[in-house]
């Protein structure tokens, strides 16, 4: 006989963890599934997100940023050492303890609010029935008067360059290298291979970056990405645009990559191989037939606006949905649906999701870019402000970089908020703000911002909307 519970959840990820807790938090008898097991081989909860995604990525982007700038920028403070080592272990141990602790924290946190957590994978059958295969083998049926789908998604695994767990791999193997690999290559330069690439960049490896497109970060405001093109290159990442690979061979301890550019075919050989060509929904197995839950060919589950899949009581959301793959567009789907159940309005706002590349500089932007804007046939108006001009970042020795402001042309309303520079992941919230409040360039340039501070860059952008800043020649 099946436990009945309001609600059962597949995947206990940052769409699902959310889901559950704002579920029971709610007052309704809640279930989460999850089938991740740790580095330690017990059951983590927390998605690919806490696991081997946002957390520890973050974890060695700073971790091997410290070691960068001991190197490059320390000098400039007068400061000198002898003989800086880094310590690859003891840093993926630093970054291991901290997987650990966020991963346990869901699990207090699912104890707190009393979600029952089952270990193990789990199948959606028809009327809501879900079976779960526990790691000891015992399966256990749950029945849901709602079923939340979140099973995130996995790597996506090229025909001609198969994971090795070696000297190929995707995002968890560049987690876990036991040493900086002399050289390193990585095919497909968006966030995860910007990001991977930058750690062992900056640790010492010879990093080439193999794009197929011939536009860097196509997504990115224009001007943001040439910055961080010019600042990348200054780093030594060596990016290749306009470069298809075909094949890879893995020769003793060597991969030789061929690819092709606009000169032929060419090869290149190093000793790891890091393939980020993006992630795909995770809904191998999942849906038992006769479901009736609706799956497209890129193998995400069909939702409309509200996450509903069309069939009674079910619901999904995150990275197996479409919408951009990130963990706090899932937080916010999660949360959303567990309110649409409870009968409150849930929602979720697309059009003010941020983005971050966590490099150096840092990138993030909200709403639409300029190409967009004009594409669109929307009016508008834009103020920049650089870095170099504001004292916080100068004094911080981080002058690369801008932030812009994009408001309509008529009625000033922001539009989008475009940012490269340091900590511009924490700045772009003056964006999502303003926008959330329909608020204007005007508004933000109204508002008074800390001196010295970076936030000010954010300030001088809005007033240069209307050619009012003061720190730079209008
Ligand atoms: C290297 C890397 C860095 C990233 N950095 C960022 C970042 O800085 N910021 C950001 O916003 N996003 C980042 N992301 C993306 C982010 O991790 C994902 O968008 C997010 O984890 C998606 O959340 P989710 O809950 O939808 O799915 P997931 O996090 O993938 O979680 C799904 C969970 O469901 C479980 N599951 C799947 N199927 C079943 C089943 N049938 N039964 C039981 N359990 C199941 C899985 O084991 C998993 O634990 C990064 C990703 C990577 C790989």
């Amino acid at each position: 006989m099946a436990e009945q519970f309001d609600v059962v959840v597949i995947g206990a990820g940052p769409a699902g963890y959310h889901a559950a807790i704002r579920a029971a938090q709610l007052g309704l008898k809640t279930a989460c599934i999850d089938a991740a097991l740790g580095k330690d081989g017990k059951p983590a909860l927390g998605g690919t997100c806490l696991r081997v995604g946002c957390i520890p990525s973050k974890a060695l982007l700073d971790s091997s940023r410290q070691y960068w700038n001991m190197g490059h920028i320390f000098d400039q403070h007068g400061i000198s050492f002898n003989d800086a080592k880094i310590d690859v272990n003891k840093m993926v141990g630093r970054k291991d303890a901290i997987v650990k602790q966020f991963t346990g924290g869901i699990a207090q946190l699912f104890k707190a609010n009393k979600v029952a957590t089952y270990y193990g994978f789990g199948q959606l059958k028809a009327g809501n029935l879900v079976t779960v295969k526990q790691h000891d083998g015992s399966e256990v049926e749950l029945k849901g008067t709602n079923v939340i789908i979140a099973a995130g998604s996995d790597s996506i695994e090229l025909p001609f360059a198969k994971f090795d767990g070696k000297h190929i791999v995707d995002n968890v193997g560049a987690l876990d290298f036991t040493e900086v690999p002399k050289r390193l290559a990585v095919i497909g330069a968006g966030v995860i291979g910007l990001e991977l690439g930058s750690v062992w960049k900056r640790l010492g490896s010879e990093v080439v970056i193999l794009e197929a497109l011939p536009e860097f970060l196509a997504a990115a405001d224009a001007e943001v990405a040439k910055v961080a093109a010019k600042e990348f290159k200054k780093q030594g990442l060596d990016i290749r645009l306009n470069a298809k690979v075909s094949k890879t061979e893995i020769k003793g301890e060597e991969v030789i990559v061929t690819y092709t550019d606009a000169e032929g075919e060419k090869t290149l050989t190093v000793d790891k191989l890091l393939v980020a060509v993006g992630r795909r929904a995770a809904t191998k197995g999942l849906l038992a037939d006769g479901t009736g839950v609706q799956v497209n060919e890129r193998g995400q589950i069909v939702v409309d606006d509200h996450c509903h899949t069309g069939v009674d009581g079910v619901w999904a959301v995150g990275d197996c949905v479409r919408g951009p793959m990130l963990a706090h567009k899932g937080f916010e789907e999660g949360i959303a649906v567990a309110e649409l159940i409870a009968g409150l309005p849930g929602h979720v706002n697309f059009d003010t999701i941020p983005w971050v590349i966590y490099t150096e500089p840092e990138l993030a932007w909200v709403g639409k870019t300029e190409a967009q804007l004009k594409a669109e046939g929307i009016p508008y108006k834009a103020g920049s402000f650089p870095f170099a001009a504001n004292g916080r970042a100068v004094a911080m020795v981080e002058p690369a970089g801008f932030v812009k402001v994009l408001a309509h042309a008529e009625t000033d309303r922001v539009l989008g908020m475009h940012l490269v520079g340091a900590n511009v992941s924490e700045l772009v919230h003056e964006g999502v703000l303003t926008m959330e409040f329909s608020g204007s360039s005007d508004d933000l340039a109204r508002i008074c911002h800390a001196h010295p501070s970076l936030s000010e860059a954010v300030h001088d952008a809005a007033m240069a909307v209307t050619k009012r800043a003061i720190h730079k020649a209008n």
